[in-house]
């Protein structure tokens, strides 16, 4: 049986949707329209293309956005001062440093120069911390597993007390992923480089979640029948026919992957509309948290 397709464009659109309306209600309640600052250093093709959307994709639900586009040879305490001066400043609520940074900067005391609540990428050590404590609650989820954790429910997971599988423990999808499953009671098996007979623990699976970054990696018999299958994975491969020469796959072999899963998300068109859509999501929330809510 064919699986479902978990359409993370149509769960993207009418969460972007729904965003715009609690901006304009906020605005008509409170007088405060919530403000993304977007930082870039250098000159990065693919990075200016992530802030360019991420810039539009605020304009259209009524976000206010603010571009620092600072040049390659920034320097250390200029970028540490251009954070501290958006902590400071009342129409900004989330500030979100596009990563990755020019090679001699370092990322870590930028990413903890940004204020807490400010914090809409959720990728400061105490937002990342609270994650990972029992009981606690981070101000800010990180977008893009933030975005798996809804399609999941999207696709009507059972999450108390299913095996989940998570491919990979970067800090930015692996990690929080797994610590999100873990809060949600999954029992949770993280998979990175160094597994043993990852085919073997992927079958394990109630919920799989395939964050490495191989093209299709992930084949049909490392699957439990009937499984949700979330492919976070982003990979270029050449296709001459297409357009650009490449196209994207994910890190599941999609086509022979969705007649043995039982819901599975498409690449493109699973996980990265989502992404952006979690961080509208966090930026009003950073502007909420300004009004005690
Ligand atoms: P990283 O390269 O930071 O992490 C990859 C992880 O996969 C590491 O933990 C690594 O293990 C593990 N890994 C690599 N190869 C294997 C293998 N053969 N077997 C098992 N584990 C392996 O990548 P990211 O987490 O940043 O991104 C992962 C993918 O998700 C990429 O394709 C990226 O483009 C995509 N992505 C998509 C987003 C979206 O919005 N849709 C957002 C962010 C990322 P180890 O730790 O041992 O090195």
């Amino acid at each position: 049986m064919s699986a479902t397709i978990i359409d993370g464009s149509a769960v993207a659109a009418r969460l972007r949707a729904e965003t715009a309306q609690d901006v304009e209600k906020m605005v008509a309640e409170h007088g405060v329209r919530p403000g993304l600052a977007t930082v870039l250093i250098g000159d990065n093709p693919a990075s200016q293309s992530y802030v360019r959307m991420k810039q539009k994709a605020c304009a259209e639900v009524g976000i206010q956005s603010f571009g620092y586009d600072l040049p390659a040879d920034t320097g250390q305490q200029e970028a540490e001062a251009l954070v501290r001066e958006l902590n400071a400043n009342p129409a900004i609520h989330g500030i979100l440093v596009q990563l990755p940074l020019p090679d001699h900067l370092k990322e870590e005391p930028i990413l903890n120069a940004i204020s807490l609540e400010k914090d809409v990428d959720g990728f400061h050590p105490v937002n990342i911390g609270r994650l990972a404590m029992k009981g606690r609650d981070p101000l800010f989820i990180p977008c893009t597993p933030y975005g798996v954790i809804v399609l999941l429910e999207e696709a009507g997971a059972k999450f108390d007390g299913a095996n989940a599988v998570v491919l990979g423990r970067s800090n930015i999808v692996g990690l929080p992923t797994a610590m999100l499953l873990v809060h949600r009671n999954a029992t949770v098996t993280i998979c990175h480089s160094r597994t043993k007979d990852l085919p073997e623990v992927c079958r394990r699976a109630d919920i799989l979640v395939a964050a490495v970054g191989r093209a299709q990696m992930v084949k049909a018999d490392w699957i439990k029948p009937g499984a949700i299958v979330i492919d976070v994975g982003t990979n270029r491969v050449d296709d001459p026919s297409a357009k650009r020469g490449y196209r994207l796959v994910g890190d599941v072999a999609f086509d022979e992957a969705k007649e043995v899963a039982g819901a599975i998300t498409p690449v493109p068109g699973g996980v990265g509309p989502m992404t952006i859509a979690m961080l509208l999501r966090n930026t009003l929330r950073g502007a909420a948290l300004t009004i005690g809510r």
